[in-house]
């Protein structure tokens, strides 16, 4: 990037903060949920196994999370669960791998949590340790549960963030889901996930895919990202359109009544390459869009990293008439552009307050439409800022 160039970005940036930049897209964004109380640790990896078949009536999990103490003098440690999960096993061992004695482990009294989709119930799980847990010292939970049967549901559902599993569709979107045992206010770290389901659906994860394989009617992937982002997936019969592709790329997981256009991927592509040359490799050379199948009015969007999880509602009718409908097509380059500068904005800096989230908000709004601008030249980048 030339000199000038830059100083005008800032000059911009700096401006945008000043003024403030109104948002349409005030849904789209990364969670930050409010800090719970009790004895949380700081998670630092997730190594994480989900195996679903719905005919089965089985949706369980083996998770390995690994964990720094930040609390000194405690004998326990706290997490919130969703539940409708049923605790297997819960195990932990230290930085060698030698077994920590606990005395037991037990359910408190259930939370409200809220998220952006409104306010949960969640579990509380306390482990009671023989010994207390030095500050500092690191920690490996194995935890195992299984959805009891009560847990499941029929079509589509209407909380865009929660566990969710029915036939259609079984996702978890972000650490606060109620999934992954919610331990901290950022439960953002390196992960790996790996899924089976029925080789009828597909799994949109963060990361990278590090292996698949299909066995007996099933497939069982595996994404992993060296760094920090929220655990998520959206598991449904999803196409993989525009399919597999090598080095850079962007992939959209769409739904059978969703129709993909090959400009959707050739805009994406182009802002993800631009922003790559601009603000540096991410390391994870395939972008992703997932779009959630789900009854929800007004539409969500959540950036999980390279990754980023869409409710139908919010584009659909760019479907069918990106070609045709100026404004539509706009809208749709406005909210690709913005999702994807998270990766940049949202998962390479650390930040936290109200208005550190305006800023990752706001300067994505005014990435987009910049880059818009750049790609497309000044007529659409004011098209695509008087989407904001
Ligand atoms: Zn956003």
């Amino acid at each position: 990037m030339k000199l000038d160039t830059l100083l005008y970005l800032l000059l911009f940036a700096i401006i945008a903060l000043a003024i403030g930049l109104p948002s349409y897209l005030n849904k789209a964004g990364r969670v930050k949920a409010p800090a719970a109380q009790g004895s949380f640790p700081t998670v630092t990896a997730y190594d994480l196994f989900f195996n679903i078949d719905l005919a089965q009536q089985l949706f369980q999990s083996r998770q390995t999370i690994s964990l720094v103490n930040s609390n000194a003098g405690r004998k326990e440690i706290t997490f919130l669960i969703h539940p409708d999960l049923v605790i297997d096993k819960i195990s932990f061992t230290d930085a060698q791998g030698s077994s920590l004695a606990i005395t037991g482990w037990s359910f408190g009294q259930p939370v409200a949590y809220t998220r952006l989709s409104g306010t949960v119930t969640l579990n509380t799980a306390i482990v009671q340790f023989t010994k207390a847990i030095s500050p500092r010292q690191v920690l490996t939970m194995q935890l195992e549960y299984h959805l009891k049967p009560g847990g499941f549901q029929n079509g589509v559902g209407r909380d865009f963030y929660g566990l969710f599993v029915s036939a259609q569709n079984q996702r978890a979107i972000g650490f606060d889901s109620g999934a992954f045992p919610v331990i901290e206010s950022n439960g953002a770290a390196p992960l790996k996930i790996t899924i089976t389901v029925p080789d009828s659906e597909l799994c949109g994860i963060p990361g990278q895919l590090v292996s698949s394989e299909t066995s007996h009617g099933f497939i069982t992937s595996t994404y992993q990202a060296t760094r920090p982002y929220d655990p998520a997936f959206s598991c449904a019969a999803y196409k993989k359109e525009p399919g597999s592709l090598n080095g850079i790329g962007v992939e959209f997981y769409l739904t059978a009544d969703q129709t993909y256009r090959a400009g959707m991927g050739a805009a994406a592509l182009d802002y993800f390459k631009l922003y790559r040359q601009l603000f540096g490799d991410p390391g994870l050379g395939i972008f992703r869009f997932v779009y959630v199948p789900i009854e929800l009015e007004g539409g969500g969007a959540e950036s999980k990293g390279n990754t980023v999880y869409l409710s139908k509602q919010n584009n659909v009718d760019v479907f069918s008439n990106f070609d045709t409908d100026t404004n539509l097509k706009n809208k749709f380059m406005a909210l690709v552009g913005h999702e994807e500068f998270h990766e940049w904005n949202a998962y390479y800096s650390s930040w936290s307050g109200d208005l550190a989230q305006w800023w990752t908000e706001g300067g994505a709004n005014f990435m987009s439409a910049w880059a818009g601008e750049m790609l497309w030249g000044a007529a659409y980048g004011r098209a695509l800022r008087a989407q904001y």
